[in-house]
């Protein structure tokens, strides 16, 4: 049975907007960070943060459940439409977060609770809970989606005009799109799904029972089909990115944790995540390069083949 998967990921995104987030007069920038290139100088470059990434993991778990899929998995009420309101509940039609739920409740109600995590923030004023916040940790993990080093990334301003059958209401504004290739990486701690951390020690530290845990798993794991896709932030309405997948390192254990995977930002990443993971750990590799000590697939399908197959 999986117990933890680790991804890294290098993809080309053309003329994205994934992340435009700096606002500055009525010019939306792309979001740029500051980084050191493999010399150790400083470079800047548009990236998408782990949060944006987070959330799109999220969209894709609650898109194969509520659209058909995976249909039997539960979610909560604020998980179900989006709302980052975890964990969410309807009193009297409206939504809320539900601040007094336990976290087996919470994590047996919905899977994205389950494996994404929450905080309830309590104030000193709520009765008898002494201020004390409620929370549960991420099972799924990631970093920023950065550029790939050594290899120019650009963005561009482009003015857009909302259109009007009204002149005068015309108003155009601009907005910044950006061309690269990509590295992200992510790990998924399959073993922690459905488990309540306080209960470890007692008969059954699962709020969630074998099958439904195998559910929440194959749908975490399906989720990032995609994320590699190019469904990772924001303007997808009107700047789907024009992707393309280059590289793909899947490292994954049946028997305990692993080490977070080298990021594909840097060029020998295959060779030191190999040498850094537990002796026997099976990587799945897809892309054009032929390494030693992985294993290559001839499709993306194929590692989550083996994946899906290794939860049962
Ligand atoms: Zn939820």
């Amino acid at each position: 049975m999986l117990k933890f998967v680790t991804f890294a990921v290098k993809t080309q995104l053309n003329v994205h907007d994934l992340n435009n987030e700096a606002v500055a007069g009525n010019v939306t920038d792309i979001r740029i960070m500051e980084f050191l290139n493999e010399n150790g100088e400083r470079q800047e470059a548009p990236a998408v943060s782990g949060r944006m990434l987070k959330h799109w993991h999220y969209e894709g778990m609650r898109h194969l459940i509520v659209n058909g899929t995976y249909s039997s998995v539960q979610l909560c009420a604020g998980c179900k439409v989006g709302e980052p309101i975890r964990p969410g509940t309807i009193n009297n039609g409206n939504l809320s977060q539900d601040p007094g739920i336990s976290e087996a409740d919470a994590i047996k109600n919905c899977a994205v609770c389950d494996s994404h995590g929450y905080l309830i923030a309590k104030p000193e004023a709520t009765a008898g809970e002494g201020g004390v916040s409620a929370r549960r940790t991420s099972r799924a993990m990631f970093s920023w989606l950065m550029p790939v080093l050594e290899i120019d990334t650009t963005s561009k301003q482009v003015i857009h005009n909302r259109v009007s059958l009204d002149p005068k209401t015309m108003m155009p504004f601009n907005k910044s799109y950006a061309s690269g290739i990509y590295a992200f990486v992510s790990a998924l701690d399959v073993d922690r799904v459905g488990l309540v951390e306080i209960n470890l020690g007692g008969t059954n530290p699962f709020a969630v029972n074998d099958n439904d845990r195998k559910a929440r798993i194959k749908v975490a794991i399906e989720a990032y089909r995609f994320m590699l896709s190019g469904q990772i932030g924001a303007s997808l309405s009107h700047a789907v990115p024009h992707g393309n997948p280059i590289e793909i390192l899947v490292a994954y254990s049946e028997t305990g944790p692993l080490p977070f995977p080298v990021s594909p930002m840097y060029s020998d990443y295959i060779s030191k995540t190999a040498g850094l993971m537990p002796q026997n750990t099976p990587l799945l590799y897809w892309g054009d390069a032929t390494p030693a000590g992985v294993t290559k697939k001839n499709v993306i399908d194929d590692i989550f083949k083996e994946l899906l197959n290794k939860v049962g």
